[in-house]
């Protein structure tokens, strides 16, 4: 069976089998739907419920949770895609479930608009990127869910409905960051900002130095994170400040880096250079610590200007696992010590860098960051190597300080811990059993992670 990862692939038989983006979650769903309306999704699920089938939405496939996973009807939300409304004066749009950022941050820019903040990539869809609480970097920017304004949902109780902060708040809040159990997605109101540019600096800077100017550290841009190389004391520190476009010559689009000058850092040292390193380093675990060192030197100083979303995203052409724990952020130092301690004892090598952020509070229920600011350390490991022991070590840490896990990484937290860290979990619990009573949307990942 020919499974490629990040999408559906038919074998042998006829059916499709689905992978995740990682290639660490695969399924076989009885059948995939992809609708292209929202009376269309409700066809699917009226058709699933007569026939007893369980259905799970889908987006791009990048969590590395079996969220989606489903031996029933997997939805994929993608042919839903495109702008349906954008209200110039307010600065709200409503855009299908299925865009991706990429296409959504081109049509923003078209009409001179962005979205406030984004994360790493630009591959995942709208309702999969705010469904599992994706967040990028800024202590005064909170994950993109909190830019969410309004949602269109169809739920196998109520069929399609819309949502806000005034009609069915309850549903709003919980459905937000909703792993899709509250129901499928097919649009949302967001609220943009007008477009801006950002000026980046990447640089090597020591950790030691690091540590004990944290909160410096993160209010030294808008946007603020850094790398650390295991085994070294090295970082890679990027500070990325927010310019009004009229600031720059050549408005919101000139003036970046050339594009050679980007592929050569993004394709051959961060990808194409890093990759062979780091897969080296899986086969071979005695390496690591070299190829972590060579890595963190490799990647050297730039500076450049460019449109937000040109800079707030790039490629990610090496696969890796991950888990990411959210800890409050007076909680950062001794998170980074105590990993900085484990890294050296574990019987396999690291072969990534950890990546630290930082995001402002929201008020959305199951949101990582509900009524809490919080630092985000998230830890890799290359797909070829074994990210169990690595991953247990740094949530034993985490959980000393009531991290909350990403939704959309690896994790092993069950419903009862959840519940311990989310204070809005019980109302949110109450909302799915109003919309979803029969459990149409269950499967085992939302049974461990949400039972009750
Ligand atoms: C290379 C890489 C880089 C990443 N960088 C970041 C980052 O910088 N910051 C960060 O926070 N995260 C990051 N992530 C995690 C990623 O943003 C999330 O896992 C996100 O959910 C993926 O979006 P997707 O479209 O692939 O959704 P999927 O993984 O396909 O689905 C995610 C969840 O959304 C649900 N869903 C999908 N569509 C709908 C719908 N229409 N209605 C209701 N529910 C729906 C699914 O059921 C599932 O529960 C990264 C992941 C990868 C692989």
């Amino acid at each position: 069976m020919d499974v490629k990862t990040g999408g559906a692939t038919r074998g042998g038989g006829g059916a499709e089998t689905w992978a995740n983006w990682a290639g660490n979650v695969t399924a076989r769903p009885a059948r995939i739907a992809r609708p292209t309306t929202p009376a269309e999704v409700e066809a699917v699920l009226t058709r699933a419920a007569q026939e007893g089938r369980r259905v799970r939405p889908v987006g791009s496939g990048h969590s590395f949770t079996a969220l989606a996973g489903t031996d029933g009807v997997l939805v994929d939300v993608s042919a839903m895609s495109g702008l349906l409304g954008a209200d110039d004066a307010s600065g709200q749009i409503w855009v299908r479930a299925g865009t991706t950022l990429a296409a959504l941050n081109a049509l923003l820019a078209a009409r001179g608009r962005a979205l406030a903040n984004l994360g790493d990539i630009d591959r995942q869809t709208v309702a999969g990127a705010v469904g599992t609480g994706t967040h990028g970097t800024g202590a005064a920017f909170a994950g993109l869910a909190s830019f969410v304004t309004g949602l269109e949902i169809v739920t196998p109780a109520a069929g399609l409905v819309r949502c806000d902060a005034t009609d069915d708040p309850e549903l709003f809040r919980a459905a937000a960051v909703g792993l899709g159990a509250f129901g499928i997605v097919t649009a949302l109101r967001i609220a943009t900002v007008p477009a801006f540019r950002l000026s980046t600096l990447e640089r090597t800077e020591r950790l030691g130095s690091l540590l004990p100017r944290l909160d410096d550290f993160f209010a030294s841009a808008d946007h603020a994170e850094f790398y650390w190389f295991p085994y070294t004391d090295l970082t890679t520190t990027k500070r990325l400040t927010r310019l009004d476009p009229d600031d720059v010559p050549g408005g919101s689009t000139g003036g970046g880096l050339p594009e050679w000058r980007r592929r050569l850092h993004d394709d051959l040292l961060s990808n194409t250079v890093f990759g062979a390193l780091s897969g080296t380093a899986a086969r071979v675990p005695r390496l690591a610590p070299l190829a972590s060192g060579v890595s963190a030197r490799g990647l050297g100083e730039r500076r450049f200007t460019d449109a937000s979303h040109a800079v707030f995203c790039s490629r990610r052409a090496v696969r890796f696992r991950e888990c990411e724990y959210a800890v409050p952020v007076d909680a950062l130092r001794d998170v980074l010590r105590d990993l900085t301690a484990a890294v050296p004892r574990l019987r396999r090598p690291v072969t990534f860098p950890v990546e630290v952020r930082v995001a402002a509070p929201d008020d959305v229920w199951l949101s990582t960051g509900y009524q809490r600011a919080n630092a985000y350390v998230a830890v890799h490991q290359h797909v070829a190597a074994d990210p169990t022991e690595y991953f247990a070590a740094f949530e034993a840490i985490a959980a000393a300080h009531d991290g909350r896990p990403h939704w959309g990484k690896e994790h092993s937290l069950d419903a009862e811990r959840l519940e311990a860290l989310y204070p809005r979990m019980r109302d949110a619990k109450a909302v799915r059993a109003r919309v979803d009573p029969d459990g149409l949307l269950r499967n085992a990942h939302l049974d461990r992670v949400l039972r009750g």
